[in-house]
């Protein structure tokens, strides 16, 4: 029996004039990202994408990866046979024995797309439901809420036959929203908040900034990591890991200690805006939540801010630590991200910063530095890595 997968494309639905736009784009995406199990053929016909395996295509990986692929609100592995009443149902108790035997009750639904198709679809559903009912005797129907829905859905060329739905990714389509760069530490936000963006249809580039020797090799590789873990969900993922210790050096020589880390998000935010402008990039995003640390109160905030020229998404703003880390498990990058490799923030905390910092004291005390040419020369001298899962 052939073996397809069947995608419902939720969101996407609602989009009127765009669907198609849409769907082209989750298309690429899913050819992209299914590729390391084999070939699949793509069609789409009702709202429904068809992904058929070609020859040793490896349908389970498929699945594992299709539920991570955004802009898919839920799908299912069908059954597709001939069109003809007796095959249909032969598969049906064959296909979904499994599911049925450990199961209750059942009802039937059936689609025909197919006009010319013998029966109606409520007499599919009598046919199926009776035949299921005398070889699965334990079985009673209920259409209320039963433990498996037996969906038949005659369409073109086949007969789907499907149970149980999988739950997707949800969101949108990644790339169908533009492209954002996100600024990554090995902290346990950065990751989420990339995430949260990517599943809005944001396309991701990263920007990590690294102080050796004060951060190690093994504190960019954390990075590397929480990123492969980030791409499963959105796709490949143009890292750029920006040299900062000489940045970080002259702030410490040359300006006051409790407004370091203000100066240091300026500069990381002056320096990821270069980056994002000359990779056609639209925002930056972050993982700051208000009052978290000392440099993510309401003032020193709107420091960041003032020197940034486009929009920074801040998804985690109104989050707790443990809704966060809530959403770190479930992407697994929770475990990765507590490794206790240091972060070039950490390495030149301040003992007492300023809660309360204002634009003018930030401005004066940054006069000390040649804020243009160092941020430029920063992104200039960028390394690039290509992260993907
Ligand atoms: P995270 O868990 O993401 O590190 P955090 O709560 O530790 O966040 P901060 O260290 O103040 O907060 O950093 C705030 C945000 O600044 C981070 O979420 C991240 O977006 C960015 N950031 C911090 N350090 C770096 C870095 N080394 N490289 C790139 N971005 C960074
Ligand atoms: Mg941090």
């Amino acid at each position: 029996m052939k073996e397809i997968i069947l995608i419902k494309n939720g969101e996407l639905a609602l989009k009127g004039l765009n669907r198609r736009t849409f769907e082209d784009m989750l298309i690429k995406n899913m050819r992209r990202r299914l590729e390391p199990a084999g070939k699949f053929k793509f069609t789409v016909a009702q709202s429904t994408i068809v992904a058929e395996p070609e020859d040793g295509a490896d349908i389970e990986e498929a699945v594992e990866r299709m539920e991570k692929i955004f802009g898919i609100a839920g799908f299912s592995r069908a059954a597709a046979v001939e069109k003809d009443m007796e095959t249909i149902l032969r598969s049906a108790e064959e296909y979904l024995a499994p599911l049925l035997l450990t199961a209750r009750t059942f009802k039937v639904e059936a689609k025909r797309a197919d006009k010319k198709f013998p029966l109606k679809s409520p007499e599919i559903c009598a046919e199926t439901g009776g035949y299921l009912l005398r070889k699965f005797p334990h079985l009673s129907v209920d259409v209320h809420n039963p433990d498996v829905t037996v969906n038949v859905e005659i369409r073109d060329t086949h007969a789907y036959i499907h149970g149980n739905q999988i739950k997707g990714a949800g969101g949108m389509p990644t790339g169908s929203a533009g492209k954002a760069a996100l600024l990554i530490s090995g902290g346990i936000d950065s990751p989420v908040a990339g995430y949260m963006m990517a599943k809005r249809g944001l396309e991701l580039i990263a920007v990590h900034f690294a102080s050796p020797p004060y951060t190690s090799e093994r504190a960019e590789q954390k990075v590397h990591s929480l990123l492969k873990q980030v791409s499963k969900y959105a796709g490949r993922i143009k890292l750029f890991v920006v040299p900062f210790t000489e940045i970080q050096e002259l702030i410490k020589d040359n300006c006051p200690e409790d407004i370091f880390t203000v100066i240091m998000r300026r500069m990381m935010m002056r320096t990821a805006q270069l980056i994002a402008a000359s990779e056609k990039a639209g925002a930056l995003i972050t993982g700051e939540s208000v009052g978290q640390v000392a440099s993510q109160t309401m003032p020193a905030i709107a420091c960041t801010d003032a020197v940034c020229e486009i929009p920074v998404f801040r998804p985690l703003i109104g989050m707790d630590k443990d809704e966060v880390v809530a959403i770190s498990r479930k992407i697994e990058t929770f475990d990765i991200s507590i490794l206790p490799y240091e972060d070039c923030c950490t390495v030149f905390t301040p003992r007492h910063p300023k809660t309360r910092p204002t634009i003018g004291y930030v401005e004066e005390c940054e006069k000390a530095l040649e804020t243009d040419r160092l941020s430029r020369e920063a992104a200039e001298n960028a390394r690039v890595v290509y992260i993907n899962a």
